[in-house]
């Protein structure tokens, strides 16, 4: 899409969700574009289930180049698309959507690719355990199959769910947490801060294991999740959940745009943001 001239209204795009008020997305996103000198908006765009696809098809025509997606509808995102990556299509659901030239939708999953930039090294050769078996947990599973990791297993606290999973992506099931190279935490676990940390590791299974040398946390917050500072307290690399937000979303920034994208300034604006 061309850029708008002087005196056209701006590209718009968005974050589709409901609820959506809580999400960083617009402030990372708004920091990005005036760093780029963009003439673009990014709006919040709470949506419920029964208005998201006839809504998401109307963007198209309205000005939009591109929304992202988040919960619940990234399972919807992928079923109304009109063409969708690899990527959309093994894990089962998209969290970015291009509008083309004849407004058709064209579906992505940053998700996973967000991940591994967020990682910070590379998994090849390396065990690799995923605590969840939500949208998360199997966009990370399929990222670390995909680059190569010597071993994937899935863990859940409901076991069918990671059984189902590991089967659909050819990745273990992990009937209970063990030793690993990487971990991540792809649950939930962490966002309830009444909870208590001891309270949350036991929840997750890992209370009495040896933190890994490298852990993700996909969950973020106001203050330190329980899954980091069992890693940071043990020396272990933690890498929290705002980096692997501020990656996704530079994906699917310089997919829209064709630009690079300025990590620094959306990594403040993301982390200012809470
Ligand atoms: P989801 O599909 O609703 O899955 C939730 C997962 O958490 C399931 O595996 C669920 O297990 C587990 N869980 C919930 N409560 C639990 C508890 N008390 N004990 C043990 N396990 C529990 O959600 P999702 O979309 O996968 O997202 C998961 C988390 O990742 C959310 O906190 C989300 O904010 C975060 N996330 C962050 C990013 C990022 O960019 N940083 C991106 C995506 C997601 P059951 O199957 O047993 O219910």
């Amino acid at each position: 899409m061309a850029e708008p001239q002087a005196g056209h209204a701006p590209v718009l795009a968005g974050v589709v969700g409901f609820p959506v008020a809580h999400s960083r997305s617009p402030a990372m996103m708004a920091a990005a574009f005036a760093t780029l000198g963009l003439d673009w908006r990014y709006l919040k765009l709470p949506v419920p289930p029964e208005l998201f696809a006839e809504t998401v098809r109307a963007l198209g025509g309205s000005g939009y180049r591109g929304v992202n997606v988040t919960v619940p509808h990234k399972p919807a995102a992928l079923e109304l698309a009109d063409e969708a990556s690899a990527a959309a299509l093994a894990i089962g659901a998209a969290n970015t959507i291009t509008f083309d030239h004849r407004s058709r939708v064209v579906a992505d999953n940053t998700d996973a690719g967000g991940f591994l930039d967020a990682l910070g090294e590379t998994p090849r050769g390396k065990r690799t355990l995923v605590l969840g078996a939500g949208g998360a947990g199997r966009a990370v599973a399929y990222a670390l199959r995909e680059a190569a990791a010597a071993d994937v297993s899935i863990w859940n606290r409901t076991p069918e769910r990671a059984a189902a999973v590991a089967r659909e992506l050819g990745v273990r099931h992990a009937a209970a947490p063990g030793p690993a190279d990487i971990l991540v935490n792809a649950t939930s676990v962490g966002l309830d801060p009444s909870v208590p940390d001891r309270g949350a590791l036991a929840a997750l299974g890992i209370g009495a294991l040896e933190p890994p040398p490298a852990i993700v946390d996909l969950v973020y917050g106001s203050r330190p999740t329980p899954v980091q500072t069992w890693g940071e307290r043990a020396g272990s690399r933690v890498v929290d959940g705002i980096e692997v937000l501020v990656r996704q979303g530079a994906r699917s920034l310089e997919v829209w745009t064709g630009r690079g994208a300025p990590l620094e300034a959306m990594r403040a604006a993301a982390r200012a943001g809470g």
